[in-house]
């Protein structure tokens, strides 16, 4: 495999120079030519703020000057990942930024080796992808934020009723079992009472971390509001949930407090309910809530369930 050449590019800094010099005449080096594709490009990129969308329409617009069958983007910060194409043969990287914004990596590839002229047009056109590529960011950012709780960084309410929409359908069309855990804190407002809201919100922010760590990475983790979470755990029977759940019951016991001075203990009562065949999303919450009172009322820090 020939070893992937790299650029850098800063759109504010550098750019334009290079087109100057672009004389040799081929396609991809006419001005007018790029100048049309630009114009093309601005206008179509703007057609979507769904990142993914954007890069499959610049490469698929790109390609009618460069061939690109394989395009992918990255952005570690943001635990982006996005692969078009064929992702082996000739590659070249470009790190992109505006100022000090790091705008992710984009790396094209295939199988003849890219030519100077290429390289050159690539270049130019990618000034085209900047201010949708960042609006695409910023419009992603503000969808996770709105479906994401500003105390703990788990899900919200609303990232639950998606969620749950989008599992039951997965569940039936696959066959796969669906479990769901409400788990509530015990005698939280005693904490409040006691040591104050501040910490505890820390008990809520380390308490969804705890819960976090002990699932999958296909599970989801939502604060269902106040001192409650919820936790859907896909493909997972009613049996299997049972351990889940006293795997979660255990660790919030043996946390221990940030606060280390503070002789904090918290417990969690959990209801566990799984997704009988005709059943609604609102109907398999009501089911879990019911057996987590059957948990409080039979002595909290503990675990009840309906199949
Ligand atoms: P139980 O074992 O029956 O669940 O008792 P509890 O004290 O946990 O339940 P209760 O419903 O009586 O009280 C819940 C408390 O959770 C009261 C409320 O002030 C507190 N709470 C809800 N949201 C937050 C929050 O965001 N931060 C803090 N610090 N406290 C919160
Ligand atoms: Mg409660
Ligand atoms: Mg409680």
């Amino acid at each position: 495999m020939v070893p992937p050449s790299s650029n850098t590019i800063d759109f504010d800094l550098a750019r334009q120079q290079r087109n100057a010099s672009l004389t040799a005449p081929t396609r991809e080096s006419d001005p007018e030519v790029l100048r049309a594709l630009r114009q093309r490009l601005t206008a179509v990129l703007q057609a979507s703020l769904d990142l993914e969308r954007v890069l499959q329409l610049f490469q698929q617009e790109v390609s009618a000057l460069v061939d690109l069958p394989g395009l992918s983007y990255r952005h570690a910060r943001e635990g982006i990942d996005i692969s078009l194409g064929q992702e082996t043969g000739h590659q070249v990287h470009y790190h992109l930024s505006q100022g000090d914004i790091p705008l992710g990596d984009l790396s094209v590839c295939r199988s003849e080796r890219f030519h100077e002229g290429e390289l050159m047009a690539l270049e130019l056109l990618l000034g085209s992808l900047m201010f949708p590529l960042r609006n695409a960011l910023l419009y992603r950012e503000a969808l996770n934020n709105a479906l994401r709780d500003a105390l703990t960084g788990v899900g919200n309410r609303s990232a639950l009723d998606r969620a749950l929409v989008r599992e039951l359908e997965l569940a039936r069309r696959t066959q796969q079992p669906l479990s769901l855990l409400m788990l509530d804190l015990d005698h939280f407002k005693r904490i409040n009472d006691r040591f104050g809201h501040g910490v505890g919100d820390d008990v809520l922010r380390q308490t969804a971390q705890t819960i976090a760590s002990c699932l999958r990475s296909m599970d989801m983790v939502f604060r269902f509001g106040g001192e409650e979470f919820c936790v859907l755990l896909s493909a997972t029977s009613h049996e299997a949930a049972h351990t889940v759940a006293e795997r979660l019951r255990a660790a919030v016991e043996t946390q221990t407090s940030r606060e280390g001075a503070i002789p904090l203990s918290v417990t969690l009562s959990i209801g566990l309910a799984t997704l009988r065949d005709v059943e609604s999303a609102r109907c398999l919450l009501q089911r879990a809530d019911s057996a987590l009172y059957q948990a409080k009322a039979s002595g909290r820090n503990r675990l009840c369930s309906l199949a």
